[in-house]
Formats: structure tokens, sequence, C-alpha cells
């Protein structure tokens, strides 16, 4: 999927190196959304439930991966969909929203002109993001996302919630929410989770009562015992 991404223009090089890492971190969970992976589902979709601003943010390896469930995940949570590449091109940028719009978005935040806003601390291309989008949010999902960026979301006051396979990147550690699961199998269970919690009158408490750094070292157990 990825390979045919790239040949679409939607993934970059760079998104299949990416790629190679966290298959490796698969491997070593057993390739399965564990019980340590859905309490963070949980937790994260009720997150996005409370959320006021929710903004999801779509890179090329997730519009190659799943692009229907990230359509369908900013439908029952509310959330925006912006487009934020690490490896920022126009061209990229467009053929990724068409394809969300293939996929149902109705609108897609971030191209072009739109991204004029910047995070403070970051260099280059890396600090755009979109005024109505990611700048202005209470919650960022960043399902792939590097830590330089992560740790600058958090320091902006945003929750950020991600998904990454490695449970000691700096992401991991920086976000609030971490989900250590491969996105194909993480976003559609988000999906499912949302639909299945929407109207729980217990939405504060279970991210009140979830703990990420003890989530993130059930993953690395579950990495040690797996041998
Ligand atoms: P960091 O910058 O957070 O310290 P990094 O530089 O290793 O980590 P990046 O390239 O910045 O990583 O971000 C990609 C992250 O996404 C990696 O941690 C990788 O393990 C993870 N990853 C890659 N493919 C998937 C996938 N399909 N599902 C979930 N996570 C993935
Ligand atoms: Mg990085």
């Amino acid at each position: 999927m990825l390979v045919d991404g790239f040949g679409r223009g939607l993934v970059a090089a760079e998104g299949l190196i990416a790629h190679g890492r966290g298959e490796a971190f698969d491997y070593l969970i057993g390739e399965r959304t564990t019980k340590t992976a859905q309490g963070a589902i949980k937790a994260a979709a009720a997150m996005l439930l409370l959320s006021k601003k929710p903004v999801i943010s779509v890179n090329g390896n997730i519009a190659a991966l799943c692009p229907g469930p990230v359509v369908e995940l900013a439908k029952v949570t509310g959330a925006a969909l912006e487009v934020n590449l690490f490896y920022r091109t126009e061209e990229r940028e467009r053929a990724i929203k068409a394809d969300l719009v293939k996929y149902g978005a109705n609108n897609v935040l971030g191209v072009g002109s739109q991204a004029s806003a910047t995070i403070p601390e970051l260099q280059s291309e890396r600090r755009r993001v979109d005024p109505k989008g990611i700048y202005r949010a209470d919650t960022v999902f960043v399902p792939m996302e590097d830590g330089d960026r992560a740790e600058a979301l958090v320091k902006m006051g945003k929750s950020v919630i991600t998904i990454d396979l490695n449970p000691l990147s700096r992401t991991a550690k920086a976000a609030q929410i971490t989900i250590v699961d491969n996105v194909v199998r993480a976003i559609p269970a988000m999906v499912k989770t949302s639909l299945e919690i929407k109207s729980s009158r217990s939405l504060k408490k279970i991210v009140d009562d979830f703990d990420n750094k003890k989530n993130l070292r059930e993953s690395l157990k579950i990495i040690k015992e797996a041998v």
C-alpha cells in the first residue's frame, strides 16, 4: 500500500523508511492490537469526543494506509482533517486532499497557502499549520508524528494523541495518549470504539483514569515477554 501510495505521489521516500521502522516493532508486539493498546484507543476516543476543536493530522503514510477510516473517524468524533506533511510540497498536499475527498471528506484543511500559521520553536516548512485547524485546536491527533513536532505541540498547550509502534520514540513519550499499535488496525478500532462510547456519561473519567507512562511500560513488557 505504501509503495502504491509512493507511486501515486502521496508518500515521501522518507515515509517508506519510517514505515519499515514501524514494522520492526509491529513484529515484536505480535502484529495484533494488544489489550494495552485497546485501553489507549478507548482513552483516545473519549478525548476526541470530549474536545471542542479536535483536529486529525494526515500525512502521506496515513493517506496511503487508511484514508477511509481516517475520514470516518473525523465524522464520528466531529474532528477536522488537516493535511500536515513533514516533507511539505504543495503537489503532495493536493494529492492527499483529493484522496480524502474521494473517501467522503467534505473539508480538508492545511493545503498550500491555507497553512499560514506557524508552530513556535520549529524550523522551516515543518512548522506550518492551518490557523483554522491545528493552530487553534484543543486536541491534535497525530498518528505517526516526528518527535520534534509532537514536543512542540505539547509546549503549545495542545492535548496530543498519537499512534506509534515504537513505545520508546520521543513522540510516544511526549503525547498525553499514545496508542502502541499499527495505524491500519488502530484507526478502524478508534472508529468502532468512538461509536460504542459516544453517548457514555463517563468519557471524562475514561480520560482521567488513563496513565500514558504506565501504558507505555506495559507495551514494553509485552515486547520483552514475547521472547
Ligand atoms: P521520534 O522522532 O518520535 O523520536 P523517529 O524519528 O524514529 O521517532 P519518525 O520518523 O519521526 O520516527 O516517526 C515515525 C514513527 O512512526 C516511528 O516511531 C515508527 O515506529 C512509527 N510508525 C511507522 N509506521 C507505523 C505504522 N504503520 N503504524 C504505527 N506507527 C508507525
Ligand atoms: Mg523523528
